[in-house]
C-alpha cells in the first residue's frame, strides 16, 4: 500500500448485495453476506400466514368496536396520502366507523388539500387539528438549522395531535399503517390490550435529540404554544386505555397496491415523477418534502429515490443494476424545486437567503460521503448536486481490502 492509498483516503460506502441500501441508513444491520436487514425481514414474507393474521386483526378490532355505536370505534391517522386512503377503506370495510385525525403538514399542498378533501368524501367524519403557523415556521427554521431537519415539527405532531384527539374523544383504539422498524402489530395485539405510551410512540418519531421542551424560550417560543405538540400525560393515556395497531402487520402492505387502490377511489398522483423520487404517488402533502429528503441524501448518502428503489428490487419489479442507475439520476439533487414549487418560494417563508440555505447544507453534510477537491471542497456539478464516493459496492478483487466502509452514525435516526 502507497502512502497516497492509506484506509482514510480510499473510503466507500456499503451497499446491500440484494437491493441498493448503504449502511450508512441509521437502524440498519447488514449480515454477514452483506444483505441488509429490510431485505431479510422481507424474504420472510411468504412464510406468513395472512388469514391467521386478518382472524387477529377481527379480534383485536372487535375487542375495541364501539358496542352501542355512542362512540368511534377508533381513530384513524391520515395524511391524506395513498396510504391512509387505503387505510380508510379499509376500516370502512370492515364495518368500522374511525374518527379520521389529520395534523396538518408543515406546507400543505394544493393537491394534498385535494386527496384530503377525497378522503372525507369515502364518508367518514374527520378532525384536522392546524398548530399556529406564525409559531410552526420558527420551530421549522429552528429545527432545520440546529439540526438539519426542516420537517421536526411535523414528525412531533403526526404523532402527539392523534393521540390527543384519542383522549378527548374517549377513543382507545388508534389504527396506524406501515410500521417500519418492528415487526410485532403494536401493544393493541398483546393480549388484554396494552397501554400506548410515551415510550412506544417515541420509538417512531424522529426526533434526532431535539426535545419539545428544549423550544421554550427559543425565538420568543412559549409553553403555551406548544400544546399541540406534547403527548397526553400518561395518566391521561390510561383513563382511556389508549392503544395502537399497525395494519402493516395485519394485512399484507403495499405501497403501489395501496396507492392503485386509493386512485381507484379518487385519490390524485402527481401524474409525473415528483422531484428526487421514483415514483408519482407519494410525498404530496407537504412542499418541505424536498427540502427534508435532500438532508437524509447529505447526512447519510442516501434519499427518496433509494428508498422507492429498494423497495421495488424487493418486489422483484427492477433488477439491482437498473435500480443504480434510477438513483444515481433520481437521487439527492440539490431542491430546486418541490412539486415545482422553486426553492427561493420555500425559503422565503422560513425568512432564509439561497446563500443561508446553502451554508446549513454544507454544514449536515457528511463529507466522508461525497467527492471533494484535495482541497477538501464539496464538488458540485453546474445544478449544484454532489456526487457520492461510491454508487455501488468496490469490487473487493481489485486490491480494496484494506477499504474502510463508512457505517451509520451512533446514535442518528433517520427521519425517514
Ligand atoms: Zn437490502
Amino acid at each position: 500500500m502507497s502512502a497516497d492509498q492509506t484506509p482514510m483516503t480510499r473510503r466507500s460506502i456499503r451497499y446491500c448485495r440484494r437491493c441498493v441500501m448503504p449502511d450508512t441508513r441509521p437502524d440498519i444491520m447488514f449480515d454477514a453476506d452483506g444483505v441488509c436487514s429490510a431485505c431479510r425481514h422481507f424474504e420472510q414474507r411468504p412464510q406468513i400466514d395472512w388469514s391467521a393474521r386478518r382472524a387477529e386483526l377481527d379480534e383485536v378490532l372487535d375487542r375495541y368496536r364501539s358496542r352501542d355505536g355512542s362512540n368511534y370505534d377508533c381513530v384513524v391517522p391520515v395524511s391524506g396520502g395513498k396510504d391512509s386512503t387505503f387505510q380508510v377503506l379499509k376500516m370502512l370495510e370492515l364495518g368500522l366507523n374511525p374518527l379520521c385525525v389529520t395534523a396538518t403538514t408543515c406546507h400543505l399542498s394544493p393537491i394534498g388539500r385535494r386527496n384530503l378533501a377525497n378522503l372525507r368524501s369515502l364518508g367518514v367524519d374527520h378532525v384536522e387539528v392546524t398548530v399556529n403557523p406564525r409559531v410552526r415556521r420558527v420551530i421549522n427554521r429552528f429545527a432545520f438549522t440546529q439540526v438539519g431537519d426542516i420537517s421536526w415539527p411535523e414528525h412531533v405532531t403526526i404523532f402527539t395531535i392523534p393521540v390527543r384527539v384519542a383522549v378527548q374523544h374517549n377513543v382507545p383504539l388508534i389504527v396506524w399503517g406501515e410500521n417500519s422498524q418492528n415487526e410485532y402489530g403494536g401493544p393493541a395485539a398483546a393480549a388484554g390490550g396494552s397501554v400506548l405510551d410515551r415510550r412506544w410512540l417515541e420509538e417512531f418519531g424522529g426526533l434526532i435529540g431535539l426535545r419539545v421542551s428544549d423550544l421554550v424560550g427559543r425565538d420568543g417560543i412559549e409553553h403555551r404554544h406548544l400544546i399541540q405538540y406534547t403527548y397526553p400525560t400518561d395518566e391521561q393515556l390510561a383513563r382511556v386505555g389508549v392503544t395502537g395497531l399497525f395494519l402493516g402487520y395485519y394485512l399484507p402492505w403495499d405501497g403501489a397496491s395501496n396507492a392503485l387502490i386509493a386512485q381507484a377511489h379518487g385519490f390524485e398522483s402527481w401524474g409525473r415523477t415528483v422531484e428526487g423520487a421514483l415514483l408519482d404517488y407519494e410525498n404530496l402533502d407537504n412542499l418541505f418534502h424536498g427540502i427534508h429528503d435532500y438532508f437524509k441524501f447529505l447526512k447519510f448518502g442516501f434519499g427518496r429515490a433509494t428508498d422507492h428503489a429498494c423497495m421495488q428490487v424487493r418486489r422483484g419489479r427492477i433488477s439491482r443494476a437498473d435500480a443504480i442507475e434510477l438513483v444515481r439520476r433520481h437521487d439527492g439533487k440539490y431542491p430546486h424545486s418541490y412539486l415545482d414549487t422553486p426553492l427561493d418560494d420555500l425559503l422565503a417563508e422560513l425568512g432564509l437567503t439561497r446563500a443561508q440555505f446553502d451554508d446549513v447544507c454544507d454544514r449536515f453534510t457528511n463529507r466522508a460521503l461525497f467527492r471533494t477537491t484535495r482541497a477538501g471542497e464539496l464538488l458540485r456539478d453546474e445544478r449544484g448536486n454532489l456526487t457520492k464516493v461510491n454508487d455501488d459496492n468496490v469490487d473487493d478483487s481489485d486490491g480494496a481490502a484494506d477499504v474502510t466502509a463508512i457505517g451509520a452514525p451512533a446514535g442518528r435516526r433517520a427521519a425517514a
